[in-house]
């Protein structure tokens, strides 16, 4: 078979070592002199590690991320870094963190240094987004990717084992619909191979062991790749699935990746049989979906939308708004057959 693709690659100056973040002054300097320092509220402490890092650099520890970005927070965001006259943004935290800092860089143009602590892979991706009145709005612009990126293990030896197996499962997914993805590429297939081997055999160390620095570091690296596959390639049913539920029912995110990805995964089987062999291979299992099941079940996680506070009428509603737009995936969308994906996924059944 001969090949055809079109790959493009995204700049991001990358910096991953254990105490990466001691190089936040240096690597800050590149970028700007007035930094609007962002976290979530839970984060501050490490907000305010990085003021006292930035020294005079430091303009304000703004630490009102949430998750989906809500568009009203944007807005209030927005007019504070205008006010402040910042010119550069340091987002430290998770994919809720980085995504404010987007939203705020999409309007001002403002460069973004990104130090992530969650496995979310945002940092290296142009895709933002904001909810407004129950549906997530993603969008993607090249200045909104992060210039640079610090990766720090050692910050996220704090991340519990509930939130860590969960976002390091989002990573995974990432990967996953990046092998079948419209646009896959042998470069970014690769990557995706690498991504799922890391983070399989990382996460269930990690949940045993979350000060484990090896493991935290090849979970990184997992999520890393992640990040990469998902700004370099479009995505499918999963992603799709995730963003409708996140927003109408304001789910936590890496958790309902983490309970879809193997119902999605059973649903493309058939159509992509070559990319199951692929994904179960760098799980190490005999079976893709199956593999995703039990890792899950390793790694302690919830396994049923119901646990998380998806009520079971609103599947009607997201199996319309999930197939109201047609869009590209290996198997084709069929409103009942995604009412019998969410019903399973719902229940918390084997797929
Ligand atoms: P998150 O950022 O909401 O963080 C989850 C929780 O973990 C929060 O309570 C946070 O305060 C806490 N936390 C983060 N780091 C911690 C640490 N080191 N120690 C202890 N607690 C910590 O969750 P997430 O899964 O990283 O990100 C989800 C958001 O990111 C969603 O809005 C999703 O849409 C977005 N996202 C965007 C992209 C993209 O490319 N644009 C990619 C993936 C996710």
């Amino acid at each position: 078979m001969s090949l055809s693709f079109t790959y493009e690659g995204l700049p991001s100056r990358i910096v991953f070592r254990t105490g990466a973040l001691d190089e936040l002054g240096v690597e800050t300097a590149r970028l700007g002199s007035r930094a609007f320092i962002i976290s979530t509220r839970g984060q501050r402490h490490l907000g305010e590690r990085c003021a006292d890092l930035l020294g005079e650099k430091a303009v304000v520890v703004y630490d009102k991320a949430e998750m989906h970005t809500p568009g009203e927070s944007v807005r209030v965001s927005r007019s504070e870094a205008m006010r402040l006259r910042v010119d550069c943004l340091v987002a430290i935290g998770g994919g809720s963190t980085i995504g404010l800092a987007k939203a705020i860089a999409f309007e001002h143009k403002l460069p973004i240094l990104a130090v992530p602590t969650t496995y979310s892979g945002s940092e290296v991706t142009p895709i933002w987004g904001f909810t407004e009145d129950g549906i997530k709005h993603v969008a993607r612009h090249a200045h909104v990717q992060p210039r640079t990126v610090l990766y720090d293990p050692l910050l996220t030896l704090g991340l519990p084992p509930g939130i860590s197996g969960p976002s390091g499962v989002n990573a995974i997914a990432h990967c996953v619909e990046a092998l079948y993805s419209e646009t896959a590429n042998p470069l970014v297939s690769l990557m995706a191979e690498e991504g799922i081997r890391a983070l399989s055999r990382s996460l269930p160390k990690i949940v045993n062991d979350p000060r484990d620095v090896g493991a935290r570091s090849d979970a990184l690296y997992g999520a890393w790749l992640g990040g990469c596959v998902l700004g370099a390639v479009g995505m499918a049913l999963h992603h799709k699935l995730c963003h409708v539920l996140g927003g109408a029912f304001n789910l936590p995110h890496a958790e309902t990746h983490t309970i879809v990805l193997p119902h999605a995964v059973a649903y493309n089987a058939a159509a992509v049989p070559e990319v199951m062999k692929k994904i179960a291979d760098a799980l190490g299992v005999s079976d893709a979906a199956q593999g995703l099941f039990d890792l899950n079940l390793a790694i302690g996680a919830w396994v049923a939308l119901k646990d998380i506070g998806m009520p079971q009428e609103g599947i009607a509603r997201a199996v319309e708004l999930a197939t109201a737009n047609p869009y590209y995936n290996p198997a084709p969308i069929r409103p009942e057959a995604i009412r019998q994906l969410l019903s399973n996924a719902w229940e918390g059944n084997r797929p």
